[in-house]
């Protein structure tokens, strides 16, 4: 489990992505700071030091914050993929998949896993029962499928899947509302899934976040996780099918899907 000193905590950007930070209450690293103000703000306030960032993807709101960051405090280490170090601020350190990284700053390790999807380059951190898992995972859903394929994306949600039930989820985005609607319209006859939008649309409501969600639950609840159950690929007509083809078929879906 993760260390009793380590602390991680989302601090919110724009209308809905989290910045999640872990810290031991002097030393901070940041995942995915896409905008410098708010994170400045929260270090300054704690008078904690900035001695790395994590980036798992090179888009705008996951990076736009990192060279402000890095100005305002020198010594601060970039870490991201190395096939994606042509698109990614400021790089320090590459890692590849596989890796073990001994996150500086903090006793802390995490191990690298590359999972192509979203876009080509994306990775995820894991390790001491945490996962950074930026845009590939969502509660209750997973991002756009912007670069990589049905195959690719379904294979690196299915290792994700794969992790121990009790790992604690840290997504990069408040979806779970929409993503949770969109799984119970899917398949309507299963009570845990309305429940479950029930229960997520009152926290909401109340202004509380949903994550970290943990793999455990993630895997009764999020269609994207359960390709290969009978139930979702009826649901989107493509039973008999192989797990990627379902996964692209529930992707669709979802790109076309309003909550009523
Ligand atoms: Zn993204």
């Amino acid at each position: 489990m993760v260390s009793p000193l380590l602390e991680v905590t989302a601090i919110p950007a724009f209308d809905d992505n989290y910045i999640w930070v872990i810290h031991d209450g002097r030393n901070a690293v940041m995942v995915d700071p896409g905008d410098a103000a708010p994170v400045l703000a929260w270090l300054s306030e704690r008078s904690l030091k900035l001695t790395a960032i994590l980036l798992t993807h090179h888009h705008g709101d996951h990076t736009g914050g990192v060279m402000a960051l890095v100005d305002a405090h020198p010594g601060v280490v970039v870490i991201g993929h190395a096939e994606d170090a042509h698109r990614l601020p400021a790089l320090g350190t590459a890692v590849k998949d596989g890796d073990s990284l001994q996150v500086p700053g903090l006793d802390l390790t995490l191990e690298v896993l590359t999972t192509p999807g979203h876009t080509v380059g994306h990775i995820c951190y894991f390790g001491s029962g945490l996962l950074f898992c930026g845009d590939t995972l969502f509660s209750a859903g997973c991002g756009r499928m912007f670069e990589g394929t049905p195959l690719q994306f379904q294979s690196s949600l299915a290792r994700l899947a794969a992790l121990p039930v009790e790992t604690q989820v840290f997504a990069a985005h408040e979806y779970t509302l929409g993503n949770i609607a969109f799984a119970a319209a899917l398949t309507p006859d299963e009570a845990p899934l309305s429940d479950a939008l029930h229960a997520i649309r009152q926290r909401r409501a109340a202004g509380h976040i949903t994550l970290p969600s943990t793999i455990g639950w993630e895997r009764r609840h999020n269609p994207f996780l359960r390709c290969d159950e009978s139930v979702i690929a009826q649901a989107v007509n493509k039973t008999g099918a192989s797990a990627p083809d379902v996964f692209a078929a529930v992707r669709r879906a979802k790109d076309g899907f309003r909550a009523a």
